[in-house]
């Protein structure tokens, strides 16, 4: 039976249950969600007592199915007051998986504001050590600490000072198959719930536990070497990906008007070549980089890579499509090596790096910097670093930023940012920006598969037609992925290749001993763990109205295509009419 832990920051006690039985099948994002919205008042603050966050690895982290490592944060976000799950890469959920932890639930506030804690956890039990020599630190800094103290094969899970301050855009590092905190479930602030609760550090060492039983391990075993081999035999999870990561979309992005330049005014950047995916492998080949990396073991696609800096030594992990885009194209910046130490920088401060660039554009609009500057961005991270007045301000996201500098176009829905994708050009992610439960996520329904790359069916990107359906069919599809702990890459093998889906489900029955079809798998994982999430939001304030993008994006064309956001509002509110 997995576990659930509970620490209760208010009596700095631990205790650890049965999972109950009603959640004995949910895991990753189902459980995180479930948990938080049946034990968080909704109307409360999100920094306050009374919030709660809840870590999860997926069903399947822990065991030999692939790509399997995805561990799922979750609580009432406080950059966008929806409930908000955010998951990341690295070894943190193997490890609980191994711990046989299905949830970890920091709950509560400690009475020592300024305190800090770290929770400890291993075979023999979990306990929480004042850690008050961690204060401030970086999650670098943090995670050498912790590995002098614990050995270098522990997992940790950790806040940046912005989380300390308890920025909204705060983010949780987890730390990657060489032991650095490069993989953050960033989105939302969640980083400051955590900091909130005065924990810095979650040391996971699972250290003589074996895998988690399944139920059918030949099952398992039988139904993951299929997916994998489907997996390396896709143009894109076996070849594109792991050649280029992903910032391998940056030139088709580019090249379908659609990559949204000096805060979402262009549809085209004109630095692109300097900055894409093929320029980036060419530093890190040209350094002795890595140029394929995975984030934990049993990943077999290696969308990462290790970037050097210009003497060949770590720089960062190569960054990534979203963080070279907000930081590049959309800050008017064609420094890749520049764009490297703003993603290091960010890691370490921990905050999410499509926030902070969209924060930066929206400031270089409000001409606190210009287009281009990117000293200047690196300077100004080091404010939010030390908390000033202005750090604080551009940790607080884009909305906070703009309206502080007077900028009217500011990209975002339910207060959280937009990715790399202008929804003028590519009007799925449009959808899904407006309709999700989390705010504006690409990931929580990546119509760029079909509306960009044609993979899994073919969805004209300018046209209105169709794409409220396309984004209802992968916002289902996408909460059941991140509810079973697998890479959302898996999606692009899963959505084109016959009997991968069926795969994917083969592994979850034989690992956890349902015997679902595809109908009951999507109704558990998929579509109840939205119909959770709505009502939360429902419960918390939210309705249709703000299921919506800010006006410039219907009034304001975006050349190339001058192309206005022209999906109907009945459109979007048929989105989640299924459920
Ligand atoms: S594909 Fe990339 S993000 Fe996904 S698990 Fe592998 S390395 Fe991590």
């Amino acid at each position: 039976m997995r576990k659930l832990l509970r620490v209760r920051m208010d009596s700095l006690s631990v205790s650890s249950d049965d999972l109950p039985e009603a959640w004995r099948c949910l895991g990753g994002r189902a459980l995180t969600s479930t948990i938080v919205a049946a034990e968080v008042p909704a109307a409360c603050h999100p920094l306050s007592a009374h919030n709660k966050v809840v870590i999860a690895p997926g069903l399947l982290s822990g065991t030999v199915a692939p790509c399997s490592g995805r561990i799922s944060v979750g609580t009432k976000g406080p950059l966008t007051g929806t409930i908000k799950e955010s998951n990341a890469g690295g070894i943190g959920a193997q490890a609980m998986g191994r711990l046989g932890l299905a949830a970890i639930v920091l709950e509560g506030a400690p009475a020592d504001k300024n305190a800090r804690y770290a929770l400890h956890i291993n075979a023999e039990g979990a306990e929480l050590r004042e850690a008050f020599e961690l204060k401030g630190k970086g999650n670098y800094d943090t995670v050498a600490a912790l590995h002098e103290a614990c050995g270098d094969k522990v997992a940790c899970i950790s806040i940046g000072p912005a989380g300390e301050l308890c920025l909204p855009t705060a983010s949780v590092a987890v730390t990657d198959i060489d032991g650095r905190p490069t993989r953050h479930a960033g989105r939302g602030g969640t980083g400051a719930v955590v900091g909130s609760k005065g924990i810095k550090a979650i040391v996971l060492d699972p250290a003589g536990c074996d895998r988690p039983a399944s139920h059918d391990a030949e099952g398992l075993k039988a139904a993951s070497k299929r997916f994998a081999k489907q997996l390396q035999e896709h143009a894109v999870t076996g070849q594109a990906l792991p050649m280029f990561g992903t910032n391998v979309l940056a030139n088709l992005v580019n090249a379908a008007g659609a990559y949204p330049t000096r805060n979402f005014s262009d549809g085209v950047f004109e630095g692109v070549d300097a900055i894409s995916g093929e320029a980036q492998r060419e530093n890190v080949l040209a350094r002795n980089g890595t140029p394929r990396h995975p984030c934990h073991p049993g990943c077999v696609i290696g969308c990462s890579s290790i970037y050097p800096d210009e003497n060949g030594g770590f720089l960062s992990k190569g960054p990534e499509y979203e963080t070279v885009w907000a930081h590049g194209a959309n800050c008017g910046i064609d420094d890749l090596d520049a764009i490297a130490h703003m993603d290091r920088a960010e890691d370490d401060i921990g905050v999410d790096t499509i926030e902070m660039g969209a924060t930066f554009g929206v400031a270089m609009e409000g001409g606190l910097l210009e287009f281009g500057d990117h000293e200047g961005v690196l300077r100004l991270l080091e404010e939010v670093r030390q908390g000033t007045p202005l750090g604080r301000i551009l940790g607080s996201g884009a909305v906070v930023t703009g309206k502080c500098f007077g900028v009217s176009r500011i990209p975002c829905v339910k207060g959280q940012a937009m990715p790399a994708y202008d929804p003028r050009a590519i009007k799925g992610i449009g959808v899904t920006y407006a309709t999700s439960t989390m705010g504006a996520d690409h990931t929580a329904g990546y119509t760029i598969a079909q509306n960009v790359l044609a993979v899994g069916g073919s969805v004209d990107p300018l046209k209105p037609d169709g794409q409220a359906a396309l984004s209802a069919a992968l916002q289902q599809a996408t909460a059941g992925i991140d509810s079973a702990g697998l890479c959302l890459f898996v999606a692009f093998c899963v959505l084109d290749v016959p009997d991968a889906g069926q795969n994917m489900l083969d592994m979850i029955n034989a690992h956890i001993g349902t015997e679902w079809s595809p109908d009951d798998y999507a109704e558990v994982l998929c579509k109840a763990t939205l119909r959770t999430e709505r009502d939360f939001n429902r419960r918390a304030g939210f309705t249709a109205a703000d299921d919506r993008l800010p006006s410039f994006f219907a009034t304001e064309p975006l050349p190339p295509h001058d192309a206005v956001f022209d999906v109907t509002d009945e459109d979007l509110d048929s989105v989640h009419a299924g459920l």
